[in-house]
């Protein structure tokens, strides 16, 4: 599933299209991803609108066009987004495809848990408002994790990682290489954690987040060699420090990685 530093990298490919006007579009009406949306004005508004920038936000994106008009897109666990040539002919799962008069802006997604929102107004749309600050923004500090924490008290540290409500972006891999680089183990209860885990935990959020963005969401390169990250999915899977055999079990419902001599 793609997180934060993925979605960047995504939301990026339809730069290409900005300044471009839709000439016209190809859409699946009837697919989930369009679910409670009007797609009749989408389609009526977007053509003959320009693509004029986009911003991210956790896991999901927000593409704003002329004339008043919006589109949030999020990837779920399979959406993509990519840009194909003006004669391209929509596939299967290229459930919205934006043509300009230079290229397509595509939408895929293969098993639908993606959706796609529109908006048409002068503000943004409320569904983008959100009271989470961005993890590498100055708001998301100690106090801001302290408090999340604290209304998680009995929750392990790794469920709380991946609610959005508190980690916009994060998902299950960088949950996993946040608390390898915290030494926190993933299934440790919130309530017996130390203000000194709790520091090395927001340390760790705003290290991952920065590095992943400058590697995963520049140029979809893979993050450095030594994180955890590489091991993980491996049956023999090796810490990155020493070489520990990575342990493997499921915590808050998700196939979760770590190092027994690392982690406590
Ligand atoms: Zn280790």
């Amino acid at each position: 599933m793609p997180e934060l530093a993925e979605v960047e990298w995504f939301r990026k490919q339809w730069d290409a299209g900005r300044g471009g006007e839709i000439v016209d579009l190809s859409l699946h009406a009837r697919n989930r991803v369009f679910r409670g949306e009007n797609v009749q004005e989408l389609r009526k508004r977007l053509i003959g609108a320009k693509l004029l920038h986009s911003s991210a936000r956790g896991k999901r994106m927000l593409f704003k066009f002329s004339g008043d008009n919006w589109l949030g897109i999020h990837l779920g666990m399979t959406g993509k987004i990519r840009v194909e040539s003006a004669n391209y002919r929509p596939a299967n799962h290229d459930h919205l495809v934006l043509f300009q008069r230079d290229r397509a802006l595509v939408f895929t997604d293969s098993r639908q848990f993606g959706r796609v929102r529109f908006h048409h107004g002068v503000d943004e749309p409320d569904w983008w408002r959100s009271e989470t600050p961005e993890i590498n923004s100055s708001k998301f500090d100690q106090k801001f994790v302290d408090q999340f924490l604290d209304r998680h008290w009995k929750a392990p540290i790794k469920a709380a990682l991946l609610m959005q409500s508190g980690f916009p972006g994060i998902g299950n891999w960088m949950a996993d290489e946040i608390l390898w680089r915290a030494k926190v183990l993933p299934s440790r209860r919130i309530r017996k954690l130390t203000a000194r885990e709790r520091a090395a935990i927001l340390r760790a959020t705003k290290f991952v987040v920065r590095r992943s963005l400058e590697t995963l969401g520049q140029d979809f390169s893979d993050p450095p060699r030594n994180w955890l990250i590489h091991q993980k999915w491996k049956r023999s899977g090796i810490c990155p420090i020493h070489r520990t055999p990575v342990r493997h079990a499921t915590v808050a419902g998700r196939t979760t990685a770590w190092c027994p001599r690392c982690q406590k």
